[in-house]
């Protein structure tokens, strides 16, 4: 017996239209991590290689849907839960979760044992960086922050406590003054720090810090611009971090008594208590450092902050030597 046939398919049309539906798989969003990466992260568990082609199945249908839609009808998991992981759909519904009050657009690797703790078996999770404070995994004692080569290669730091005691420091003035009044000032006081860094006053702490995290290559030649900048910065960490809770507490001085402290060079006193030096420095740094730290503390206490910015910048480029 002739089996009866269906219609036949029409073969004139350019395109198979093809709805969207939800993907076998479902992957749940890491906290902040980038829509990119969670789209990626969608694909691979459900074994497609590009992501594009499930959000846009026909170039000549177009899809009603904005991309919280679609994304929800694909992964199955409930609006709320994107909106809250995920910054970048945030502008959808603001209602639900309101937009980040301080964006950085920089994006690193989440702690590898993080992401293997929250399923992602092994798949690169990337999130949005909260500021330039934010650099260590505090439950599993990983410094995140890359380098310029090999930038995602995480640094056990379990043998430097101060690392991981700085992160919750930093953690801890972020969540006292807000994050868009606190990021900005600590990515100033990193700046400046780094200069007194580079000019090797006080090394003696982040040296000794250095010797623990770093272990060089015997077969290679140390690379001043290659992963060791990464360690150096790891191990200034600790320093970096009490330098702008120190700025910080002077800024918070009434007016009039900052002038004071300027004028007597009590702020200059205080900063050599809180950081003695290796050595005595020659006669012109001295002068110098005194007028980066009043200009710093300045800018610091100046809200908003960025029309102090150029200044500092200017008077820190210009006496660069
Ligand atoms: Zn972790």
């Amino acid at each position: 017996m002739r089996r009866q046939r269906g219609p036949a398919a029409v073969k004139s049309l350019p395109f198979t239209p093809i709805l969207l539906r939800p993907l076998p798989h479902t992957v749940a969003p890491f906290p902040n991590e980038k829509l990119d990466s969670y789209r990626r992260r969608l694909a691979a568990a459900n074994q497609l290689p590009d992501y594009r082609n499930i959000r846009i199945p026909s170039r000549w249908l177009l899809s009603p849907l904005d991309e919280l839609e679609r994304l929800e009808l694909l992964s199955g998991q409930s609006r709320r839960t994107l909106l809250w992981a995920i910054p970048e759909l945030r502008h959808y519904d603001p209602e639900i979760a309101p937009p980040l009050k301080y964006s950085t657009n920089l994006n690193r690797r989440a702690c590898d044992r993080c992401g293997w703790q929250a399923g992602s078996a092994g798949q690169p999770i990337y999130v949005e960086v909260r500021g330039l404070h934010d650099n260590v995994c505090i439950r599993h004692r990983r410094w995140l922050t890359g380098g310029k080569t090999d930038p995602y290669e995480q640094i056990d730091v379990s043998a430097t406590p101060e690392i991981v005691r700085a992160q919750i420091l930093v953690n801890r003035l972020e969540r006292r003054l807000g994050i868009s009044f606190f990021a900005p000032r600590y990515r100033l006081c990193e700046r400046v720090w780094s200069e007194i860094d580079r000019r090797g006053l006080i090394r003696t702490e982040r040296d000794a810090i250095f010797q623990r995290i770093y272990r060089p290559d015997p077969n290679k030649l140390l690379d001043r611009f290659g992963p060791v900048q990464r360690f150096e910065r790891a191990a200034r960490f600790p320093q970096t971090a009490r330098f702008t809770q120190f700025i910080l507490t002077q800024s918070r001085q009434p007016k009039e008594e900052r002038a004071v402290a300027h004028l007597t060079g009590v702020i200059h006193l205080d900063f050599e208590r809180a950081f003695p030096m290796d050595r005595r420095p020659r006669s012109i740094t001295i002068p110098w450092l005194r007028k980066l730290l009043v200009d710093l503390v300045e800018a610091v206490a100046t809200d908003p902050l960025e029309s102090r910015l150029r200044e500092t910048n200017r008077l820190w480029l210009s006496h660069s030597t």
